[in-house]
């Protein structure tokens, strides 16, 4: 049995814990060890060591900022196919797909290594005679991350690698449900050479949360998880006068116009909707058929849904792992029952689908798809974020542009497509943060910032990419003027360049 603690200081924590979570092995329902859960106190001990660690770590000049992230991103690339493997234990998601999550994350490394150019001001000589104005970026001071099961290392590499570079120190709560990537990744920044109490990490949920949430010294938080809690860290956070971020659920639609290639649309809608077993923000999980495209093109996931291979994350020859919990597999399973009751057609049932090497005790549910999907159908409201599919049926561009844009979330979106000029419309119309043309799954790279609109997203700053420097930093604009024997005298007037 796994024990896994806090990381306060540079070391993992020694203390008691008053009490403590299960982790489990979802491709076998079995628990495989605990995961110590903080209250206000270890909460409070990981922010004074953030707090004593700050004045040195903003000090430290941009080249050795720079340079700890360097050897990060070296230590990170050697131990890659530990982090997935222990991400796979936990999470269920197979190992390529595990290893893949860590590479995207190792992108916002790499982006953090060009912090002295990202950090540049802005310098503007004689703005009135003789003087001169510039502005500057400078930290926070203590940032928190909140985090969700579905990427434990993706996710928080979305936040800390940028906030530690800028100069802040760092506290990160991942999700209780797989918490060791974390502790894994604090292990790599202190081998890097990261000053002990810059990044720590403490364990737990909502008692850890709202702790950080009421702590004076953390200065801004960046969460990602689901609506709800998403709005209530955003507004707790916000009328305790922290910065926030606070990204949210998602329902991510793909739209697929008569004249797309529809074999490539039906790769891409499977590929979307059903890896990591749909548990992606950026998941496909509902295809919009425009015009008579609907049941040739539901034909074509059907058959490619037949042959996807279920089974355990360490089986190499696995596409698709189990759910995280069983409490969040029943859920799921529980809209094929609410959709057909509701009037949809269940063309694939996952239940039935073979599992291959899966214990019996284990989270597993295959992919499905609901048919003739409408929008007051629950199965289409509410966020599943697992391994079903429903398709809905547009007569015309304008009613799926409707559909789409009618959804109270918008996160990620794609349209499939050979017409340049429709592809065009959508990207301009739609109103969804992040859209794929011909591309099912849009994550912006780490030089752009990722971050979807309206219930998505809560602050109005997306993470990575230059919004995430701006998120961790505040601006200052110096004006200065050096003596200069032409400027004396006493002027009461408000100075007005002529
Ligand atoms: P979650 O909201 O349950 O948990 C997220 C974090 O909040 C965890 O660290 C958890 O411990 C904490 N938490 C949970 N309940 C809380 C509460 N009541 N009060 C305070 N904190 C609480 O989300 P999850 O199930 O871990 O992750 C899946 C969700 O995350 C999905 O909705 C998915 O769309 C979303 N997500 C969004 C993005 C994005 O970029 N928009 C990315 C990944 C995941």
């Amino acid at each position: 049995m796994k024990h896994v603690t806090h990381w306060i200081g540079g070391k993992p924590w020694t203390g008691e814990a008053a009490s403590r979570g299960d982790l489990y092995n979802p491709a076998t329902g079995q628990v495989t060890g605990s995961v110590d859960f903080a209250g206000a106190a270890e909460v409070a001990a990981a922010v004074d060591a953030a707090a004593a660690a700050l004045p040195g770590w903003r000090e430290t000049s941009l080249t050795k900022r720079a340079g700890v992230m360097f050897a990060f991103r070296e230590l990170i690339r050697a131990r890659q196919g530990d982090l997935a493997a222990l991400i796979s234990a936990e999470h269920g998601k197979v190992r390529s797909d595990a290893a893949g999550e860590v590479a995207r994350g190792l992108e916002v490394v790499e982006f953090a290594c060009g912090i002295p150019h990202l950090l540049k001001g802005g310098f503007s000589e004689n703005v009135s005679a003789g003087v001169d104005a510039y502005s500057i970026r400078q930290p926070l001071g203590v940032v928190a991350g909140i985090t969700p099961f579905n990427f434990p290392a993706m996710v928080p590499m979305w936040m800390y690698p940028i906030a530690i570079a800028c100069g802040n120190t760092f506290v990160l709560k991942p999700s209780e449900k797989d918490p060791s990537a974390a502790v894994l990744m604090a292990e790599l920044l202190a081998e890097a050479g990261l000053p002990d109490g810059v990044f720590n990490v403490v364990h737990g949920g909502k008692a850890a949360v709202d702790a950080l949430l009421a702590h004076p010294e953390v200065r801004a938080v960046s969460f990602v998880g689901s609506t709800p809690v998403a709005r209530y860290v955003a507004e707790v956070g916000t009328v305790a006068g922290k910065r926030v971020q606070a990204l949210g659920g998602a329902k991510n639609h793909m739209v697929v116009l008569p004249d797309a290639d529809l074999d490539l649309a039906a790769d891409a809608a499977v590929s979307a909707g059903f890896g990591s077993a749909g548990e992606r923000c950026m998941a496909i999980s509902v295809v919009v058929a425009v015009g008579a495209t609907g049941d040739e093109l539901v034909a074509k996931i059907a058959e490619r849904v037949a042959r996807l291979r279920v089974g355990p994350g360490d089986d190499e020859s696995a596409e698709m792992g189990p759910l995280v919990t069983r409490a969040h597999r029943d859920k799921v399973a529980s809209y094929l029952d609410a959709g057909v009751s509701d009037g949809a057609v269940l063309a694939v049932d996952g239940r039935g689908h073979p599992v291959t090497g899966g214990a019996a005790g284990g989270f597993w549910l295959g992919p499905s798809v609901l048919d003739h999907v409408t929008p007051s159908m629950s199965c289409y409201a509410d966020e599943i974020f697992g391994p079903v599919l429903s398709v809905v049926r547009a007569g015309s561009y304008a009613d799926a542009l409707a559909v789409v844009s009618g959804n109270p979330y918008g996160n990620g979106t794609a349209i499939f497509t050979n017409d340049g000029g429709a592809a065009r419309r959508f990207s301009h119309e739609v109103e969804v943060g992040m859209i794929g043309i011909n591309v099912p799954i849009p994550v912006p790279m780490a030089f752009y910032s990722f971050g979807g609109w309206k219930a998505s997203l809560f602050g109005d700053t997306h993470v990575h990419g230059t919004e995430g420097v701006h998120f961790y930093t505040r601006g200052k604009a110096v004006t200065s003027r050096w003596l200069d024997p032409s400027h004396g005298g006493v002027n009461l007037g408000f100075p007005v360049n002529q």
